[in-house]
């Protein structure tokens, strides 16, 4: 009677352990869905196609041993079956904690850097980048541009179609400054309708070519809004930029905005839709 009972308990406690490794899959699949296509998600493929492995071992002990063992000392066996399904299950259910928490984590991050309208950078980033990027260059001497672009007659577009018509407008310049720049420069919204480009190692004459390119991309553009039945149409607008350089005198954020700042009021005076470059002695 004690031996029948040892070998049933021995197959039950096996059998809890099949049991384990199939709601393995379950996270697992959860866990996959969560990556990208690629080396990683095909390493978790390969994690699946064990616990299948796990899954046909545990099942052949079962048959092969059912009733057979007769023993106590034989029981520490099928524990560790149990114990070792048990670890699989953890291993995977905290792995699939982990990844959603630090993609959490990485929204958060990414949402307290981001403008939500123009989904470019905000000015809290912004402010921090540019302090970094002073700090970066005037150490191994690199040279540093920004620019502040700022749409013209922008409020006849608000007043003409409405704010979301301008909400739409601030997002379409967004991406497309997103698009038209090289990775190393660090585009932000600066203000309501501002914006300003770090030109990383790049010299006031590189960023006056960056300026113009920008200031063609959006004359040639036709930025689609809605209008009030409902449909849409599109509009044509134009920015002023104001370019500044890292130089002797321009040596401090604050100062480098201020003189893009002052190169802009000379663009608008000027006429608009038009780049003015900020011109000081050469970086020392
Ligand atoms: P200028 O060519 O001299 O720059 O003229 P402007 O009309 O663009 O400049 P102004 O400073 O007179 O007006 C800026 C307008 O930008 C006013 C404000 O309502 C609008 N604005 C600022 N932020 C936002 C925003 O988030 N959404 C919308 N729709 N409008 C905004
Ligand atoms: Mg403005
Ligand atoms: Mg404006």
């Amino acid at each position: 009677m004690q031996t029948t009972m040892i070998g049933y308990l021995s197959a039950l406690l096996v059998l809890i352990g099949l049991v384990i490794h199939v709601a393995t899959l379950v996270p697992l699949r959860k866990l996959m869905a969560m990556l990208p296509a690629g080396s990683l998600c095909n390493k978790w493929l390969a994690m699946t196609g064990l616990v299948f492995v796990f899954i046909a071992g545990y099942l052949g002990y079962i048959v092969v041993l059912w009733g057979k063992q007769t023993d106590w000392h034989e029981l520490p066996i099928p524990g560790i079956f149990l114990f070792g399904a048990i670890f699989v299950w953890l291993t995977i259910k905290l792995s699939l904690q982990t990844a959603a928490d630090l993609r959490r984590i990485i929204l958060l991050e990414s949402e307290n850097i981001t403008d939500p309208l123009t989904k470019v950078y905000n000015r809290r980033y912004l402010d921090r980048r540019l302090a970094e990027e002073v700090v970066r260059s005037k150490r191994y001497t690199l040279d540093l541009s920004v620019l502040l672009l700022d749409i013209d007659h922008f409020k006849r577009v608000n007043d003409r179609y409405g704010h979301q018509a301008g909400d739409v407008t601030l997002s379409t310049l967004g991406s497309l400054f997103k698009t038209g720049l090289r990775d190393s420069d660090v585009v932000a919204r600066y203000g309501g309708e501002e914006f300003l480009v770090i030109c990383t190692n790049t010299a006031i004459d590189g960023a006056a070519l960056v300026a113009e390119r920008l200031r063609r991309l959006v004359e040639s553009q036709q930025v689609q809004i809605p209008d009030s039945s409902g449909g849409s149409q599109t509009i044509q607008i134009s920015i002023s930029i104001g370019a500044a350089g890292l130089s002797a005198s321009v040596d401090s954020k604050e100062k480098l905005v201020q003189a893009a700042d002052q190169a802009l009021y000379r663009a608008k005076e000027e006429g608009r839709n038009c780049v003015i470059i900020a011109r000081t002695e050469v970086k020392s």
